[in-house]
């Protein structure tokens, strides 16, 4: 039995319309983000995987991982993907006053620039990505911080599906199970470039990428 939810309830999303679950079921794509990278150990891998089966993704990075990795960061936009603030400490919104989450939010746009040449930051725009696009770590977030989130003209990006990729109590073949059950047309789907998420995503992501090819569809970054 697992401890979350995997598919999100329609419930939900009528609970929080303005945060994004979903994206249109008429088109043949689908979503595929992960969270609280950029490691050197796992984010490579993954966007060597997405090369091979020509498919785009979104990367919720964490602000201080940006920092340490820069060149991962880089390399995530040159090859078409894009990036959104998921904090730079990781906090959860709940045990994280207002003032400090926003500025959790401030820090991880000021690094991101700072990380990135002027000439990658610009060819990808990546200002505006990184203002567009919110995940709060851990889903949560209060009411008042994903109003002031919104104000700014950032888009909160939420999920469809939750591979549980980061849960040791759950096999490889589970976690794939929780995604091919669960992904249709418009699914955002949340993996981890984490070292905790390592095992289950290094099986499952090439069987999922091979299962979207095979259905004709296709995986591209949120914009
Ligand atoms: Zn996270």
């Amino acid at each position: 039995m697992n401890r979350y939810i995997i598919k999100t309830p329609k419930l939900v999303h009528w609970l929080f319309p303005k945060r994004v679950w979903v994206f249109s079921r008429k088109k043949p794509t689908v979503y595929l983000t992960f969270d609280d990278g950029p490691i050197p150990e796992v984010t490579p891998w993954v966007l060597q995987q997405l090369k091979q089966h020509n498919a785009q993704a979104t990367f919720f990075c964490i602000g201080d991982n940006v920092a340490k990795h820069p060149e991962i960061a880089t390399q995530i936009l040159n090859e078409g993907h894009s990036i959104g603030n998921h904090t730079f400490h990781h906090k959860n919104g709940w045990k994280t006053s207002f003032e400090e989450y926003l500025k959790e939010f401030e820090l991880f746009n000021s690094e991101l620039k700072k990380s990135l040449s002027d000439e990658v930051f610009e060819d990808n725009k990546t200002n505006q990505k990184s203002n567009i696009l919110f995940r709060p770590p851990y889903g949560k977030m209060t009411s008042s911080q994903a109003k002031a989130i919104l104000k700014k003209g950032c888009k909160i990006i939420m999920w469809h599906v939750l591979s549980g990729d980061y849960d040791k109590n759950i096999s490889e073949t589970e976690c794939l199970e929780n995604v091919l059950k669960n992904i249709e047309k418009g699914s955002i789907i949340v993996f981890h470039d984490s070292l905790k998420a390592e095992k289950n995503l290094k099986f499952v992501l090439p069987k999922v990428l091979e299962y979207i090819q095979e259905k004709g569809w296709s995986s591209q970054a949120i914009n």
